[in-house]
């Protein structure tokens, strides 16, 4: 696996696709920067060697030119975090963008404007990709969030750079935590999946099977485990088309040997509301009319227990509707297990989508080994797939 260390970017000029796809408010202030955050110690390196930087990236879903999408709006955010100024050119390919980079000296960065004001970005265009890679000497992907696609900048690109392709620091990293969990974890090792729905995780969990010990479940996908157990769920959320699904899962666990923790008691509400009648019983006596919407004190305790005792763990999703204050006990206390657990020297990783949410929410991002930068690349990379910007640089 080639990384930023096997480089000297000494007069080289590194093009580095970044995931800079970042929030703006209305007035185009970025309001969360951790994505910017995330890229420094690459182009930090890069500079320390002598090299200098060219930044490519996506912002948004624009349909063709878009000044809201425009990249210039992250600007003086990204020259704050990096503190160095930046070059910004108004296109990513062409005249403009190729002077830019021919000028650019060593220890200088320059950005480009969005890879998707282009269409042949997101369709992986060919003769796109080679435009791009004839602005830098050296490839480095760094963008964990785009890795999924095949898209131009994140994996087209790659082969025209046969021997001179690395990852950046993040990505490294990124691959490293998974793995981690995946095929060199400390046992006992315990996953953690809650979410809304079985059918958006049962990839994973056919995948993860083998590599762990045990598996807690949680959230909304409870219910159709209990339901398919002989449970009374009340209007608690179900995929009733999933049951037999959810009974095999159980079965495949217990002839792998993994040991499966569903809850035992929820926090029931008379409605889909923080201010709805709430009341905690056994997760499988739950009365017509009310809805499980939170684990309860005693799954709290258990859930907790596993977590403890685990030295390698995997987050993904949260326990309860953890947007509702009345519902977000759960989420809280898995997070306050995870955190004690790392501080006794277990790994954990957080990822995919709402239990970074959560994490972050209930200032957990500290506590825990890693939380990973990307959404679905997460969850592709957690259902087993090579990921084809991965792939890309290892070719
Ligand atoms: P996912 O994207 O599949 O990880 O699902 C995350 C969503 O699941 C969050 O928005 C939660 O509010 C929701 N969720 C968690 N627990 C429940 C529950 N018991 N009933 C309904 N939705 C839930």
């Amino acid at each position: 696996m080639k990384t930023l260390n096997d480089f000297n970017f000494e007069n080289k000029k590194a093009l580095i696709r970044v995931d800079f796809n970042v929030p703006l408010n209305d007035e185009f202030k970025v309001t969360d920067a951790t994505r910017i955050k995330s890229a420094k110690s690459t182009i930090i390196k890069i500079l320390e060697d002598g090299g200098s930087c060219i930044l490519m990236s996506h912002l948004g879903r624009p349909k063709g030119r878009e000044d809201k999408y425009s990249l210039k709006h992250i600007v003086d955010k990204a020259e704050d975090i990096l503190g160095v100024e930046i070059q910004f050119v108004e296109d990513c390919v062409g005249d403009k963008a190729q002077e830019a980079a021919d000028n650019l000296q060593p220890g200088e960065i320059l950005l480009l404007e969005n890879l998707r004001f282009h269409e042949e970005e997101t369709q992986g265009d060919k003769v796109f990709a080679k435009q791009l890679s004839e602005l830098g000497d050296i490839y480095v992907n760094d963008a964990f969030g785009t890795a999924h696609r095949a898209h131009a900048s994140t994996t087209i690109i790659a082969q025209f750079f046969p021997d001179k392709k690395c990852f950046g620091y993040l990505l490294q990293q990124e691959i490293e935590s998974i793995k981690k969990v995946m095929e060199t974890g400390e046992k006992p090792v315990c996953a953690v999946l809650g979410g809304a729905k079985v059918s958006s995780k049962i990839t994973i969990i056919d995948n993860i099977l083998d590599k762990i010990d045990h598996l807690i479940i949680g959230g909304g996908m409870t219910f159709t485990f209990i339901k398919a157990q002989g449970g009374s769920i009340g209007n608690s959320l179900v995929e009733e088309d999933k049951l037999d699904l959810a009974n095999s899962i159980l079965e495949k666990a217990k002839a792998k040997n993994v040991k499966v923790h569903l809850p035992v008691d929820a926090i029931i509400a008379d409605g889909f509301s923080n201010d709805a009648k709430t009341n905690t019983c056994p997760v499988n006596q739950i009365p017509d009319g009310w809805m499980g919407l939170d684990v309860g004190p005693n799954t709290e305790a258990q859930f907790s227990d596993v977590i403890r005792d685990s030295k390698t763990i995997l987050w993904n999703g949260p326990l309860g509707v953890f947007e509702m204050p009345n519902f977000a006990k759960g989420t809280i206390a898995l997070g306050y297990a995870i955190a004690e657990a790392t501080e006794n020297g277990a790994f954990s990783l957080v990822g995919g989508g709402d239990s970074v949410a959560a994490v972050k929410q209930f200032d957990f991002e500290d506590k825990v080994s890693y939380v990973s930068t990307g959404g679905g690349a997460m969850l592709e990379s957690l259902e087993g797939k090579i990921l084809p910007g991965i792939a890309a640089i290892l070719e």
